[in-house]
């Protein structure tokens, strides 16, 4: 090698370069390689041999300079997107891609284009699988690799380039010859194989450190998770894989068609999924989904649904947009998977309000891309009614991100002698007697003193639709309370930051870095318990006093009286003002309000008759939290006009959206859902979380369900987050 003059280098790397990137092409973006692995490091080794002898003679878009030695501005500063990166609608089931079909064959009609074999121009479909990973967007300038950004909220995403390059089916530059820029867009995603030895890594190195390990719930989750790494080593390490399936501008290369496009990306290198189609009538788009879900099992990376799009460009042209997703595609969405395992043990769980709720805990298994154990059994007769015993063979089903449920027990393959289930007559926590409820579907432990109660009354304070206070998960609350440090939610209050951090998290460390075998000699000699230390303790500490400044209806609600959920404290709160007011009402008072009817009223009257109720409510008094309506909605900065109006000049805003009732579901990106409530009631407005025939809108983001299907039988009008914004904005009810 010495022997070489610089350019005889340069032209050898060169070289190289362009041999190891065809190689890489063929083993990730074909899958057929032509080379041995080792022939293709041996490759690699010269090359890095020869840009260590002369560094001059590196380029950034060389197969070494994956890891590395990129920069373009900050990791993960916002990225604007010139186009936006749009959602797809989904179809839930056969018949909503027959409705999006129908359609589109008659707004293809209407501009003149009919299906194969009739006269004119052909309307036909491209299906692709839907990849369950996060979307990305490669930039490319002049053929080369320059920035790699997130889809983020559709507008803004982030810049990941540096981790993206290690992504090795990413090509740092296209094997098709191309000046300009070209923005190329598809799916990052972790193969099953890379998600569970990902997961066995940090299991075996938690164990090593002797910390909890923090596993990723779900492939999904992981390819995210794994790109967000400061380190673009972390990420190299993580196996992801990519397809690509869109520019965003089809102008930019010269196809015609999505079919043509995906042969495009393949020639220019991309990965591009193997299972797609292109066809020409309904039946055949049909038959590929229904393939799909049968597949789907085999596939080695997860995919929830298939994407069927408008094969003809220029008829996706004239389609056109809604505010939220492109007309010429739909989403066909998996029905819910369901999978058998077996019952080990049903559990008790003590709630807040002392309900006992049986849980069953069964083997775990994979179900809708994520690995389930428990589900909740809801309550004593719904485990008669599903029949299910300890030991049965039990399904689970679970639709998309949608909580999994236990749909009943296979009959044929009961154990021998499997006994019915039924409730304990002791609190598993307090031990106290057990009693059922006047409406007879409740079991309940009526101690005060229960401490499964009191854990939960606590979490329940902390958390996000109540007074929010980041940080105060159930182990530190476990622990402050053990410490006796806090007994009611006042204590928070109580708390000082020097306390908080001396607290004991439960976990335990080694001393020293030792090799295992001298652990397992030492055993817990060696440990010492984990403190939650002063950086925790201080943010904890200042999210405690920031939810001082929560409204009233919050502090309310966050008191955790039974059968007062978010939208009845804010009712009643809206009538009684104040805790002072509230102590002094009467049930016939309570009653006038309307949604407040006599349960409510007796429960509420009950709870400010409660001594050490009223002593609680005093302590928050004298800590400083708010115990009285303040008008506006303070505390929720930097969400539309309507809010920040309000905060600035104390006063209401005016009550725009009285006497409609809003229902928010599926997946919001621009607020988080309690946020977006607290706006529209802010403007008069109820938000509500059933649908019915009473409901003015629904508001419908990703993911929405049953809920959105409800509305659609009842014909209740379905809004979009677009359509949302514009209304949090402005105040001005939908047209
Ligand atoms: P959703 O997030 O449910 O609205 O679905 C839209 C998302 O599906 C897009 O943003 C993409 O990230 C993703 N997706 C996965 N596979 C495909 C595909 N083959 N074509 C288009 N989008 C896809």
């Amino acid at each position: 090698m010495d022997t070489l003059s610089l350019e005889e280098a340069r032209a050898r790397a060169q070289q190289l370069r362009e041999e190891i990137d065809y190689h890489s092409y063929r083993y990730y973006a074909l899958d057929e390689p032509e080379i041995s692995d080792a022939a293709f490091d041996s490759l690699m080794r010269e090359l890095q041999a020869l840009e260590r002898r002369w560094p001059e003679i590196v380029i950034p878009t060389s197969p070494t300079q994956r890891v590395g030695g990129f920069v373009l501005g900050e990791a993960f500063e916002p990225v604007t997107h010139a186009q936006r990166m749009y959602s797809l609608d989904n179809a839930m089931d056969l018949d909503e891609l027959d409705a999006w079909l129908a359609r589109t064959r008659q707004a293809a009609a209407e501009l003149g284009v009919g299906s194969a074999g009739g006269e004119g121009a052909e309307l036909a479909y491209v299906c692709e699988l839907k990849i369950d990973g996060s979307s990305l967007a490669l930039t490319y300038r002049d053929g080369e690799l320059i920035r790699v950004a997130t889809r983020g909220d559709g507008t803004t995403g982030e810049n990941v380039t540096a981790n993206a390059r290690t992504v090795r089916d990413i090509p740092l530059r296209l094997r098709t010859a191309l000046s300009g820029e070209l923005e190329v867009r598809g799916e990052i995603y972790m193969p099953h194989a890379s998600f569970e030895r990902l997961n066995e890594a940090m299991h075996a190195e938690a164990e090593q450190s002797g910390k909890a390990p923090r596993l990723f719930a779900n492939p999904r989750n992981a390819a995210a998770g794994s790109l967000r790494q400061k380190d673009p080593r972390v990420t190299a390490s993580r196996d992801l894989a990519t397809f690509m399936y869109a520019l965003a501008d089809n102008g930019a290369v010269p196809v015609q068609s999505q079919w043509e496009l995906l042969e495009w990306l393949h020639g220019a290198g991309f990965h591009v999924n193997p299972t797609i189609a292109r066809c020409s009538t309904e039946q055949e788009v049909h038959d590929f989904c229904v393939r799909a879900i049968e597949q789907r099992s085999a596939l080695a990376y997860d995919i929830d649904g298939v994407v069927v799009k408008v094969d003809s460009f220029a008829l996706q042209r004239a389609l056109g947009f809604t505010a939220k997703a492109p007309r010429w595609a739909i989403a066909f969405k998996f029905p819910p998977e369901e999978k058998t395992t077996v019952l080990r043990s049903i559990v008790v769980q003590v709630g807040r309000t002392g309900v006992l709720t049986p849980v069953a805990e069964f083997d775990p298994v994979l179900v809708a891309g994520s690995t389930v154990a428990r589900a909740t059994l809801h309550n004593l007769d719904e485990v008669r009614r599903k029949d299910v015993r300890v030991g049965d063979t039990i399904i689970i089903r679970k639709a998309g991100d949608v909580i999994p449920e236990v749909l009943g027990a296979i009959g044929s393959l009961r154990p021998a002698g499997a006994e019915l289930w039924d409730m304990p007559g002791e609190c598993p926590s307090c031990g106290s007697p057990v009693f059922r409820d006047e409406d007879g579907v409740a079991y309940r432990c009526n101690s005060a003193e229960c401490p499964a109660q009191r854990l939960e009354r606590l979490s329940h304070w902390v958390s996000r639709g109540a007074l929010d206070i980041d940080g105060l998960g159930p182990k530190i609350i476990e622990k402050l309370v053990e410490s006796g440090l806090v007994t009611d939610v006042a204590g928070f209050y109580r708390l000082s930051a020097a306390q908080l951090a001396a607290l004991e998290t439960g976990e335990e460390k080694y001393v020293r870095a030792m090799p295992p075998e001298r652990r397992e000699l030492l055993g817990d000699w060696e440990k010492e318990p984990v403190l939650l230390g002063e950086t925790v303790a201080a943010k904890i500490y200042e999210q405690i006093q920031a939810s001082k400044t929560r409204p009233f209806a919050r502090v309310l609600f966050g008191l955790g009286v039974r059968n007062v959920g978010k939208t009845v404290a804010d009712t009643i709160c809206r009538a009684f003002p104040s805790a002072d007011a509230l102590t002094a009402a009467t049930e016939e008072d309570l009653t006038q309000i309307e949604g407040v009817g006599p349960v409510i009223a007796r429960t509420v009257v009950q709870f400010f008759a409660t001594p050490d109720n009223r002593r609680l409510v005093e302590d928050l008094k004298a800590a400083g939290l708010t115990l009285e309506r303040r008008v506006g909605v303070a505390g929720v900065a930097g969400v539309g006009a309507a809010s920040a109006d309000g905060a600035a000049t104390g006063e209401e805003p005016p009550q725009t959206l009285a006497g409609l009732t809003f229902v928010l579901t599926g997946s919001l990106e621009r607020h988080t859902r309690d946020e977006a409530e607290e706006i529209l009631r802010s403007l008069g407005a109820k938000a509500s979380g059933s649908v019915s025939a009473k409901t003015s809108y629904v508001v419908a983001g990703p993911g929405a369900g049953s809920k959105l299907t409800k509305a659609q039988q009842l014909g209740v009008p379905i809004l979009d987050e677009a359509a949302l914004d514009h209304i949090l904005a402005t105040g001005e009810p939908p047209a």
